[in-house]
């Protein structure tokens, strides 16, 4: 893994909302509490390694699951994205599958205008609000165009670039 993979994940693991952590780090404890408070009040009921295995298990997968909700009802707000519904979605989704639709479906995260603030979609070439140019674009059917290209792959257009 490179510094920025790191850095990456890093940034990521800061999008999942303070009670989201709470609420693993609550669950992570509380079920193996409950396991022995209610289900093994004997010493004789069950060998000392099965019980950690099995107090500890549950309580790691109800937590990462935490994580995961929390990071989802962040995440879609920045993507412009209905944050009830995925959350919901997630949440009830059986194996997983909201997590992966979500993580398939979800738009890109939205940037600011550097001109006048508007939040806008990144796939967009103009701001919406003040016409401010994100992409370099033809100067005749204004499409984006990458940087280096010479004729404009949609109309085939001269393309004069500025760097
Ligand atoms: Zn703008
Ligand atoms: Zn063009």
């Amino acid at each position: 893994m490179t510094v920025t993979d790191t850095r990456i994940i890093k940034s990521e693991i800061m999008v999942i909302p303070k009670w989201a952590r709470v609420l693993a780090a609550v669950v992570f404890i509380a079920v193996p509490i409950c396991f022995y408070a209610f289900v093994w009040t004997k010493p004789s009921d069950a060998p000392v390694p099965f019980r950690i295995l099995v107090s500890f298990l549950p309580g790691s997968i109800l937590a990462v699951l935490a994580l995961m909700v929390g990071y989802v009802n962040k995440d879609a707000g920045r993507r412009g994205m209905n944050r009830t519904l995925w959350t919901l979605l997630v949440i009830f989704i059986p194996n997983a599958i909201g997590f992966i639709l979500y993580f398939l479906l979800r738009s890109p995260i939205r940037v600011e205008c550097p001109k006048c603030g508007t939040v806008v979609d990144p796939r967009v070439n103009f701001c919406p609000h003040c016409r401010h140019s994100f992409h370099d674009t033809c100067p005749q059917c204004r499409s984006a165009v990458r940087p280096g290209d010479k004729f404009c792959a949609n109309c085939g257009a001269h393309v004069d670039q500025v760097a």
